[in-house]
């Protein structure tokens, strides 16, 4: 069994390279396939990685993180609330994209706050950003939301789906897709509202 290692905070180097090091170190990752980087046509990739990559991993960056707004739950809800979308991350063992969409829910507390539910996009899109593993993605989101509630919901439930270009593009047989379902609180001791949630995965799938 693999263990799940945090990318963030202990495992970050402390010193980073320069932007010169870094195109340079892409310029050897193109000799290295067997490229010409002064080539027309390469001549600006590795400085266009470096850019792509700032963006696409700028989950590692604490001010890129997503301001959450909530709101007092003044009406005293604690009916489930459900948000669905796709989301595009990397994998860390091949720095191959996985993407797909999630299905998420949450049990108010009916004496705490709500969530702005577009800010679960953002967060989505915010621990995606990240080298990843499937599991770990969901933890992650689960984990900032959570905390944007004070832990105070009822129960989380998320669901990954997921297709692996590191296992599509080498014709791996189940076709690289794979799901991950993260249950807590009210989720994980009611079978009911498990159900519940399952069925509106199924409407909007
Ligand atoms: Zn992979």
């Amino acid at each position: 069994m693999e263990t799940v290692t945090s990318n963030t905070q202990d495992t970050q180097h402390s010193v980073r390279p320069s932007e010169e090091e870094v195109r340079s170190a892409l310029r050897t990752l193109l000799i290295a396939i067997g490229e010409d980087p002064d080539r027309e046509g390469l001549k600006d990739t590795p400085d266009r990685i470096m850019r792509m990559w700032q963006e696409i991993f700028r989950g590692y960056q604490p001010e890129k993180k997503p301001r959450i707004t909530t709101f007092a739950n003044t009406n005293h809800l604690e009916e489930m609330v459900f948000d669905a979308g796709d989301y595009y991350s990397m994998c860390e063992h091949h720095v191959l994209p996985f993407f797909g969409q999630y299905y998420f829910a949450y049990i108010p507390s009916p004496e705490g706050r709500i969530l702005g539910i577009s800010k679960v996009a953002r967060v989505v899109g915010y621990c995606a950003a990240r080298l990843q593993l499937q599991e770990r993605l969901a933890e992650d989101i689960i984990a900032m939301l959570s905390d944007a509630l004070k832990g105070k919901a009822l129960g989380f439930a998320l669901m990954l789906r997921g297709r692996h270009l590191c296992k599509t593009m080498r014709g791996v047989r189940n076709k690289g897709e794979m799901a991950v379902t993260l249950y807590t609180g009210q989720f994980k001791t009611n079978r009911s509202l498990r159900l519940e949630f399952l069925k509106m995965v199924d409407t909007v799938k």
